[in-house]
């Protein structure tokens, strides 16, 4: 049975090196071979674990987060409840759950999943529909991409999603810019992917303004730029959707708040860090997130935009630790693991540092919860 990585060989025997994004889009989303496509990577037995997938407290407080704004927003009926790359949908199910207390919020949510993997769309189905918090299943829609949400009231959601979104590389060398590209070795096996530079500077507009040239201090010979078009228009989409009806967006990742140059092309394998060039489409490959491009094209594009702020902050300021004592005390046999779990979502040493929390609001709106 052909692999990715035969396939990968034969575009690259075909068409010359492949550029970075395109590697990262075919390992993770090729509609047969692609990582998310057949398999479940989640949890202990899988390759990685995402906050949702560590405490129901997470999306709880999401959950919350959502009626709050959907309040604000006048309970508008319906309200589009978007998820951008649900995975098992456990997110979802307890962000519903959570809303059960709040009069008429599950009633008026129409929702929309954005999923490629046909794997995890069965998966989500099976968790949603047993959950029972999704009242009536026409209200329920799978969709691959942000365009197809139908016009309205909006809320979005998206954790560990625009990580995944595949991100072209630039190298700084002694004449210029050149992309980073993916290619075959010629030493040692032979065999093996390894990156080359292309011949030709970057197409027009790859480069973001201030630092096409050397001038930067930050920017010396080797730095490497990272800059992800894909998730760049769909935030523009978003923000021409938030002038146009009354919404919201929370996008939860790891990354950093200010554009930084650095390699951060990553893939993770059995919950332990490999070679991004070695066995395509058998390990999760993601990068960084350049939240300080995505919230300056937000904000070009005419949407309120807060934070980035740390996942520490803002489920501290949502009231974590309120809901870890309520939920040991109903349990008070699991008060070690849920203290535990509240360390790794919240602490510097765990997500609550590295992961940040941005959110995109329509102009004129009051700042959310967690960024007041
Ligand atoms: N939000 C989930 C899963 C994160 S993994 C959690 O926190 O547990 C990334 C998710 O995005 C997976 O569901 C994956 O299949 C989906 N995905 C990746 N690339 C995508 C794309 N281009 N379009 C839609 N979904 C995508």
């Amino acid at each position: 049975m052909p692999t990715l990585g035969h396939h990968l060989r034969r575009r690259i025997a075909d068409d010359g090196p492949l550029t970075v994004a395109d590697y990262m889009a075919d390992a993770l989303a090729h509609p047969r071979l692609g990582y998310y496509m057949g398999r479940d990577p989640f949890g202990r037995d899988g390759d990685f674990i995402t906050a949702p997938e560590i405490s129901q407290m997470f999306g709880e407080l999401i959950g919350l987060w959502c009626a709050v704004q959907w309040r604000a927003m006048g309970e508008p009926a319906p309200v589009n409840l978007v998820e951008l790359g649900p995975g098992r949908g456990t997110l979802m199910a307890d962000v519903l759950r959570a809303g059960r207390g709040v009069d008429d919020f599950l009633e008026s949510i129409s929702l929309s999943l954005v999923e490629i993997s046909p794997a995890l769309k069965g998966l989500q189905e099976e968790t949603l529909l047993a959950a029972g918090d999704v009242r009536g299943t026409q209200s329920l829609r799978w969709i691959s991409d942000f365009s197809e949400v139908p016009d309205g009231p909006i809320l979005v959601l998206a954790n560990e999603f625009l990580d995944a979104l595949p991100v072209h590389q630039f190298q700084m060398t002694p004449s210029g810019w050149r992309e980073r590209l993916v290619g075959i070795g010629g030493g040692g096996d032979g065999e093996g992917f390894q990156f080359t530079l292309s011949e030709t500077l970057p197409g027009e507009g790859m480069i973001p303004s201030g630092l096409e040239d050397a001038e930067d201090p930050v920017i010396k010979d080797g730095a490497i730029i990272e800059v992800r078009p894909v998730a760049s228009a769909l935030i523009r989409d978003l923000a021409g959707h938030l002038n146009s009806h009354p919404g919201c967006a929370l996008f939860i990742d790891y990354g950093h708040g200010q554009t930084a140059s650095g390699d951060t092309l990553q893939a993770v394998r059995g919950h332990h860090y490999q070679d991004p060039l070695v066995d395509p489409g058998t390990a999760d490959l993601s990068a960084h997130v350049d939240f300080g491009a995505l919230g300056q094209a937000a904000s070009d594009a005419g949407a309120r935009v807060l934070g980035p702020v740390s996942q520490g902050s803002f489920l501290n300021t949502l009231g974590i630790a309120t809901r870890a004592e309520a939920l040991a005390a109903a349990a008070p046999a699991h008060k070690p693991d849920i203290d535990s779990q509240l360390r790794r979502l919240t602490s510097d040493e765990g997500m609550g540092r590295l992961f940040k929390v941005m959110a995109l609001t329509s102009p004129g709106m009051a700042p959310p919860p967690g960024f007041e």
